[in-house]
């Protein structure tokens, strides 16, 4: 028997520290819902990229902003197909690499880039009918109102076993570089890494990824009207 999907307008929000988990579950719950899907770290990365790509020092703040401002950023959002130009270039391999994943952190804490991704990224949500939202602020800055408000957590070994996992590294490198980035993204000026206090928690340690998406259908069929 089909599944019915779900057809009311809605909005979920997917926070989150790295590894936890966050993107596997938000593109396989879009699919399941025939939702639209919006990477948010995708778009931080890729202004990273194009910071590296001139040459500037990921550090200075003013550079940093400057050319945010003038990258022009294109993002799918089909989860079935992500895909994300800078400036009319491909760069969703890129994005993954070591050198955007360094410099990132440093990068998304600048306020002017938060702006004007949060500017688009509210663009986005507002002309999707349903969509699924994930990134570090979505619940407590981006989308505020979301229908359902998620935060996913892990233990920092099985966080470390995953993304190590995706990227075939070493994993006592992988735990070393998400715990700085843990600790950058939650400590910044602003908009950090928080979760939203009307979010509900999910530690998906020892969790599948199934598992995790038929409780937030759950969750969200709870919540939302059609
Ligand atoms: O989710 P992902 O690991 O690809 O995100 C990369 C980086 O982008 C994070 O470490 C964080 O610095 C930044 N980010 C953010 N706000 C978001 C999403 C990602 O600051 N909403």
């Amino acid at each position: 028997m089909a599944e019915k999907v779900r057809t009311g307008r809605f909005v979920v929000a997917v926070d989150g520290p790295s590894g936890s988990g966050k993107s596997t579950v938000s593109r396989r719950l879009a699919s399941a819902l025939d939702a639209r899907y919006l990477d948010t770290g995708a778009m931080y990365r890729a202004v990273t990229w194009a910071v590296l790509r001139s040459g500037a020092d990921p550090q200075d703040s003013d550079a940093v902003a400057k050319i945010a401002g003038e990258t022009e950023l294109t993002i799918g959002t089909d989860p079935t197909a992500p895909h994300i130009s800078a400036n009319g270039t491909p760069v969703d391999a890129e994005i993954r690499g070591p050198q955007v994943t360094a410099a990132v952190s440093a990068v998304s804490a600048v306020p002017v880039v938060r702006q004007t991704l949060v500017a688009l990224q509210r663009e986005i949500i507002a002309g999707a009918e349903r969509i699924v939202v994930e990134g570090r602020d979505i619940g407590t800055v981006v989308a505020p109102d979301a229908d359902l408000k998620v935060y996913l957590t892990a233990s920092a070994d099985a966080r470390a076993r995953r993304r190590s996992a995706e990227y075939a590294a070493d994993v006592t490198a992988t735990a070393a570089d998400l715990a700085r980035r843990d600790r950058l993204d939650s400590t910044r000026a602003v908009d950090p890494l928080q979760q939203a206090s009307d979010a509900v928690v999910l530690d998906t340690t020892a969790m599948g990824v199934d598992e995790v998406v038929a409780r937030l259908r759950d969750l969200l069929e709870g919540r939302v009207t059609a």
